[in-house]
C-alpha cells in the first residue's frame, strides 16, 4: 500500500546515511555563525579552522579567467580537462617534480578531494581496504566509507609519520584486500614532510604487496627550512607505476574556490577513470580550467612571498605554542598547519579535543579542529593561514584559555 512519505532517512542509501559530516566545513558553518552574533559587539572569531589560504588568487591568474570567459571559452571541454592544462601540469611535472608524464597520464578534475574520490571509486570495490595513515585529513576515510570500502588507520611514530611495523603488520593481517595507501607529504593535519629513506621504505613496502600509492601532494610547495619535496613517483619506474600523484592549484596559488585539481598516473588508470569524469561531472569549470593553465605556466613569485609569509607565521606560531605550559607540539616543515598535543588540559568538564575545541570557541573565540577528527583525540589543529596580526591575537586568547585551565 502507499505510504505517506515522512522518514525521508529510511528511503536513502546507507552508504550516504553512514558517511560523516566533514569537520572541516561543519566548524566553518558554526564559526560563521557565531563570527555574525559577535560583530555586533565589536569582537570577532580567530579563525584557525578550515585550511583555506587567507591571500587572494593573484592577479594574472584572475585576468587569464577573465579573457577566457571573454572569448566565449564557457562550453564544456574534455572530461579530464583540455590539452593546454594538461600540457601545463606536464611540464610543471617535470620541472619541478621530476617526473616524465605525457597528456595521456593526466587527469584534471573538480578539485583535490574529488579527484582524490574518483580514484577510490576507481579502485575500491566494496569490503576493500585503503590504508590511511594517522593523523590523516578528514576527507580520506570518509571517501572510502562512500565506496563501501574500509579505511584501516595506521599509527604514527614519534615524528606525526607513518609506523612502519604497524603498516606492516595491517598488511600482514589484511593481505590483497588492501588496494591502496595514501601517503600526503606535506601533511595536513601535521606539516609533517617525508625525507627520501622514508619514502623509500614505504614506497618498497607498497612495491612488494601491489598496493597502489595516492600520493597526495597539494601542499607540496609549502614547504620550509632544510626540509625538500619528494614526489614519491619520481623514486624510479616499479614505484611511478603504482602511483597515483594527487596535486592541486587551490593552495598554492591560492584558488580553492576554482576547483582545479589533477592526478598523474599510467595512462591505463587514467583511461578508465575518464568513464567516471564522463558520467558525473562531465568537466572541472571551463574558466577556471583557464586560469589554472595561467597559474601553472605563469610568474611564481607570488608563490614564492606566499610560502615566505607562512613560513614566518609557522616561527611565530611555534613560538608561542611551544612556551605554553602543558602543550606538546613539533616543528611542522610543511604545509599551513601546527598540531599540538592538548591533552593535559583533558580534565573536569574537557573529556577529548572536542570538549577543548568548544570551549576555545565559546569562550575564547578562537576556532580550531579538534584532533579526533584527523583520527587522535590528543590533538588539535591549528590553520596558520591566516594574518600574523589575527595569529598574534588568536596566540594571546590561546595562552589565556589554557593558562585558565592550568589555574
Ligand atoms: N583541506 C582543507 C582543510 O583541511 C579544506 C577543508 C576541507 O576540504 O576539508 O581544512
Amino acid at each position: 500500500m502507499k505510504e505517506n512519505i515522512t522518514d525521508m532517512k529510511k528511503y536513502l542509501s546507507e552508504r550516504v546515511l553512514k558517511l560523516e559530516e566533514s569537520p572541516t566545513f561543519a566548524l566553518e558553518k558554526k564559526v560563521d555563525m557565531l563570527d555574525g552574533q559577535l560583530k555586533a559587539k565589536g569582537d570577532y572569531v580567530v579563525r584557525f579552522g578550515i585550511g583555506q589560504p587567507d591571500f587572494n588568487t593573484p592577479d594574472n591568474i584572475k585576468v587569464a579567467a577573465k579573457t577566457a570567459i571573454d572569448e566565449n571559452k564557457t562550453k564544456y571541454t574534455a572530461s579530464t580537462g583540455i590539452k593546454e592544462l594538461k600540457q601545463a601540469i606536464v611540464d610543471k611535472l617535470a620541472r619541478d617534480n621530476n617526473l616524465d608524464y605525457g597528456l595521456e597520464n593526466i587527469f584534471v578534475g573538480n578539485g583535490g578531494k574529488q579527484v582524490l574520490d574518483a580514484i577510490i571509486r576507481a579502485f575500491v570495490n566494496t569490503r576493500d581496504a585503503v590504508l590511511v595513515p594517522k593523523p590523516y585529513w578528514v576527507s580520506y576515510t570518509q571517501q572510502v566509507v562512500l565506496s563501501e570500502g574500509i579505511p584501516l588507520e595506521v599509527d604514527f611514530n614519534d615524528f606525526l609519520k607513518i609506523d612502519v611495523e604497524h603498516l606492516k603488520s595491517l598488511i600482514k593481517q589484511h593481505g590483497s584486500r588492501i588496494k591502496c595507501l595514501i601517503l600526503n607529504s606535506p601533511g595536513n593535519p601535521t606539516g609533517a614532510v617525508y625525507n627520501l629513506k622514508e619514502l623509500k621504505e614505504i614506497a618498497s613496502i607498497c612495491v612488494d604487496n601491489n598496493i597502489f600509492i595516492i600520493s597526495d601532494e597539494v601542499y607540496e610547495i609549502f614547504i620550509f627550512g632544510n626540509a625538500a619535496h619528494i614526489s614519491a613517483a619520481s623514486l624510479g619506474d616499479e614505484v611511478k607505476n603504482i602511483t597515483l600523484t594527487v596535486n592541486a592549484v587551490s593552495k598554492t596559488y591560492a584558488m580553492t574556490g576554482w576547483r582545479i585539481g589533477y592526478i598523474a598516473a599510467h595512462k591505463d588508470i587514467i583511461s578508465q577513470m575518464t568513464k567516471i569524469q564522463d558520467q558525473s561531472a562531465s568537466n572541472p569549470c571551463t574558466p577556471a580550467q583557464w586560469a589554472a593553465v595561467e597559474a601553472l605556466n605563469g610568474d611564481q613569485q607570488s608563490v614564492e612571498l606566499m610560502r615566505l609569509e607562512y613560513e614566518k607565521r609557522r616561527d611565530y606560531i611555534y613560538k608561542r605554542l611551544t612556551s605554553i605550559d602543558g602543550i606538546k607540539c613539533s616543528l611542522p616543515e610543511g604545509a599551513f598547519y601546527v598540531f599540538p598535543d592538548v591533552s593535559s588540559f583533558y580534565k573536569g568538564d574537557i573529556k577529548n579535543s572536542f570538549d577543548f575545541s568548544s570551549q576555545l570557541l565559546e569562550k575564547a573565540y578562537v576556532a580550531v579542529v579538534p584532533g579526533a577528527a584527523f583520527g587522535d583525540d590528543s590533538f588539535v589543529r591549528i590553520s596558520y593561514a591566516t594574518a600574523i596580526d589575527k595569529i598574534k591575537e588568536g596566540m594571546d586568547r590561546f595562552e589565556k584559555f589554557c593558562r585558565n585551565l592550568s589555574g
